[in-house]
């Protein structure tokens, strides 16, 4: 059952999406060697506490902090702790928060420094990949067509989608109707409808797509611990076309998003 937002609902999401987008884009800002990931938590838990919102991760399911901080072959839902970022890392920061109950839910790769052509090269692919996905996110598409076209853009570049983690209908739950996966044929799956809010988030290696947990119970690495980019926004489909309620304006590389 997928939820279609009214335009009051549709509203609240475009206020905790706005909080969202800004803490991603403060966080990414923040990303430097020497950094402990933890730092970045801290950090995220402030900002949110400022805005007035509450973070979406930390308990759910019993995830232990505020946001997950993916280093390298760490995929996702890396948990914030005494890391240290160094010089050419990949750093994905997954954020989510809630306001009067209402979620949003952004992820970004920030490359540290002087990364490898190859990180580089994967990060762009994997922004791209979103931004393909979202431009499916129109109605009368169906779901599959975001998938197809995210995959698309990531097997075209000779790199590999996640399929363990998909993305997700977004509102007052994190995760709501329909799952949406990074790949797959197009055409099939329910029909987009304004007012749906979906959580597009292509997880994208350089080597195979296959991940497994570390002991943490959480944090999702590559199994041959090849390089994991991530990107996500909390986009809404209108009868204008898809809306970016997590846009920052800009991206950790100073692009437009
Ligand atoms: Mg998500």
């Amino acid at each position: 059952m997928i939820e279609l937002k009214t335009p009051n609902e549709l509203d609240a999401m475009r206020r905790i999406g706005r909080i969202v987008a800004g803490l991603l884009a403060h966080l990414a800002g923040l990303v430097r060697p020497g950094l402990k990931t933890k730092a970045l938590d801290e950090a995220a838990a402030a900002y949110l506490a400022r805005a007035g919102a509450r973070p979406a991760f930390l308990g759910y399911r019993g995830f232990p902090a505020t946001i997950c901080v993916s280093v390298n072959e760490e995929v996702v839902h890396g948990i914030p702790g005494p890391r240290t970022i160094r010089d050419g890392d990949l750093v994905s920061l997954d954020v989510g928060g809630i306001l009067d109950g209402w979620y949003g839910d952004a992820a970004t790769t920030v490359p540290v420094g002087s990364p490898s052509p190859q990180a580089l090269r994967l990060t762009r692919t994997a922004r791209r990949a979103l931004e393909a996905g979202i431009a499916r996110a129109v109605v009368g598409n169906r779901v599959s067509d975001i998938s197809h076209a995210v995959q698309k853009v990531v097997e075209g570049e000779g790199f590999h989608v996640v399929r363990e983690f998909v993305g997700h209908g977004i509102g007052h739950a994190l995760h709501e109707d329909p799952p949406i996966p990074n790949f797959g044929p197009p055409h099939i799956g329910p029909r987009l409808a304004a007012g749906m809010c979906l959580a597009i988030e292509p997880m994208v290696t350089v080597g195979r797509s296959e991940v497994e947990i570390l002991r943490d119970g959480w944090t999702a690495v590559t199994r041959d611990r090849s390089l994991a980019a991530h990107f996500e926004h909390t986009v809404a489909v209108t009868e204008r076309g898809p809306e970016v309620l997590t846009a920052t304006g800009h991206d950790a590389e100073g692009r437009p998003d």
